[in-house]
């Protein structure tokens, strides 16, 4: 898991990121995703896809990976992969992604993607997969008997997915900087070797960069702690109702010592576009019980449209599945020309 050590310098440069998308906003191209293991979550929306929104209004160019071959990393079979693709895909929209705009693909779809992998994991060595930090945490949390060795390629694929269509800055949760690492280093490596042709994409992390689920631990699809985007109102009451606190009355914001009851006052105060120091002051002696009415309420109000439009794109899976095939046939389209471009550098053009 990330500490707050690493994540601050993170933090302070996405900032930094932030001001210059202001500034100028057709510099940047998104590249960013999830794996399609079940509905997204708030820790997704408030970590990641509030920001694809943001920026994509803002007018970036936005790529999203649905990452299917991904979930084989840390699952012995991909359950209905079909329905959780579809799934991500009503997740998106409902949040207001706008699918004419993005380029929305499963990357199994896109061939030539998978084919700057090669390539790509001969500029990692084995000592450096081993160590990635995301490796070795979603080692601890896998469902299967066995590491499978894709477990290794997960970091060299990411930086096929991103590097595919030059993208130069990812959205993405704190668990994920070792990964974008490595696709900084084979970028880099890659252009040192062979020549200038990728940009080296910089992270940028949300205001909520690792939301804790109810057990105290990240909030994640597989470790049956999260509160899904498409939760009705009384699921998420029951859900907060369970989460972790702590011994203390008194409601404080201090992320540091008091992780559990600093994510609740935090996802209330990113559900009320408030300060999560003026929310725990607000609730002060009013304890546990206080705090999570304050977050089921806000919860509840903050995504009730996204709930009820999420439902009716959920009735019409052809369209969802015409955003994916659309989204593939582009994606294939730009992984065509990069390889093109990889196999000139290569000197494997005959
Ligand atoms: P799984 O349990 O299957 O790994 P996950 O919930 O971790 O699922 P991913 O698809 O692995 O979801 O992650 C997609 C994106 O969402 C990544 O950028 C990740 O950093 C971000 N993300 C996931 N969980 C959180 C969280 N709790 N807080 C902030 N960002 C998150
Ligand atoms: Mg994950």
């Amino acid at each position: 898991m990330t500490s707050t050590l690493e994540v601050s310098p993170a933090a302070r440069r996405s900032a930094e990121l932030d001001a210059e998308i202001t500034a100028d906003a057709s510099r940047f191209r998104i590249l960013t995703g999830d794996r399609p293991t079940g509905p997204l979550h708030l820790g997704h929306y408030f970590g990641t896809l509030h920001n694809r929104v943001r920026l994509q209004r803002r007018g970036v160019e936005l790529g999203l990976v649905i990452a299917d071959y991904q979930v084989l990393t840390d699952r012995d079979v991909a359950d209905d992969l079909d329905a959780h693709v579809l799934g991500l895909v009503a997740d998106y929209l409902a949040a207001g992604i706008d699918p004419q705009e993005a380029m929305i693909f499963t990357h199994s779809a896109v061939a030539a993607l998978n084919q700057l992998m090669l390539p790509f994991l001969s500029l990692v060595t084995v000592a450096e997969l081993q160590r990635n930090p995301t490796v070795k945490d979603e080692i601890a949390h896998s469902r299967q008997a066995g590491v499978s060795g894709l477990m290794f390629t997960y970091p060299a694929h990411q930086a096929a997915d991103i590097l595919f269509c030059k993208a130069n800055l990812v959205p993405v949760g704190a668990d994920q900087l070792p990964h974008l690492e490595v696709t900084r280093t084979i970028a880099r490596r890659f252009n040192d070797r062979y020549g200038p042709v990728f940009p080296e994409p910089e992270a940028l992390l949300s205001r909520a960069p690792l939301l804790l689920g109810t057990d105290g631990t990240k909030m994640s699809k597989s470790r049956g702690n999260a509160i899904t985007l498409g939760a009705t109102a009384a699921d998420t009451a029951r859900l907060i109702r369970s989460a972790k606190t702590d011994a203390q009355r008194h409601i404080t914001y201090e992320p540091g010592t008091r992780p559990e009851v600093a994510s609740l006052v935090l996802l209330a105060a990113l559900c009320e576009d408030r300060e999560p120091g003026e929310v725990a002051a607000e609730i002060g002696g009013g304890g546990a019980a206080a705090l999570k009415a304050r977050v089921t309420e806000a919860v509840n109000a903050r995504m009730a449209p996204m709930r009820a439009l999420r439902a009716e794109l959920a009735a019409d899976p052809g369209y969802l599945r015409s955003v994916v095939r659309e989204g593939n046939a582009r994606a294939t389209e730009r992984a065509e020309v990069t390889l093109g471009q990889v196999r000139e550098a290569m000197g494997t053009r005959y």
